[in-house]
């Protein structure tokens, strides 16, 4: 499967409904001081429910994410059905929230992840956000009509004849 940004399928609503966060200079911190952006990723293939989001940490005015975090709201057993022959350790790190495995990260990475994990998600409204933004790219993704033309799946054309008086 692959995952997208939100912005793409909801340009407006990533913007209003990305979190971020201030880190302040001058307090001892193991994040550095600076803007960070929880950039949300969803799955984008079709009738997929994998109910899970990838969290890209960015660093304002640095390259790449400082950290790729894994996210599944569903308990241990929903995941168990993906991966199948996963072991029981696979599915956990599946479900998060964890580090995804195969991102590239930083040495933030860890207490990015601690981050998301004692602030972001304990908060339920957050939350309630991840899960409803997840059903909108769902809709979009499961049924193109809505897309915007330019990303829809190309089908066919047939051409009609032209009707001549
Ligand atoms: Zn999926």
């Amino acid at each position: 499967m692959a995952f997208a940004p939100l912005g793409e399928f909801f340009p407006e609503v990533a913007d209003r409904e990305t979190r971020s966060v201030t880190v302040p200079a001058g307090l001892d911190l193991p994040i550095p001081p600076g803007d960070y952006a929880f950039m949300e990723m969803y799955c984008n293939e079709r009738r997929c429910d994998c109910r899970r989001v990838l969290l890209y940490v960015i660093r304002r005015g640095r390259d790449g994410p400082q950290a790729v975090i894994t996210w599944g709201w569903e308990d241990v057993g929903f995941y168990q059905n993906w991966l199948k022959h996963g072991t029981r350790s696979d599915t956990i790190r599946m479900k998060g929230p964890a580090l995804n495995p195969g991102s590239a990260f930083t040495k933030l990475a860890p207490y990015l992840l601690e981050f998301v994990r004692d602030v972001l998600l304990t908060d339920s409204d957050y939350v309630e956000r991840i899960k409803r933004h997840y059903r909108m790219v769902r809709q979009k993704v499961d049924q193109p009509r809505l897309l915007p033309r330019s990303r829809r799946p190309i089908k066919p054309r047939k051409r009609k004849p032209k009707k001549r008086p």
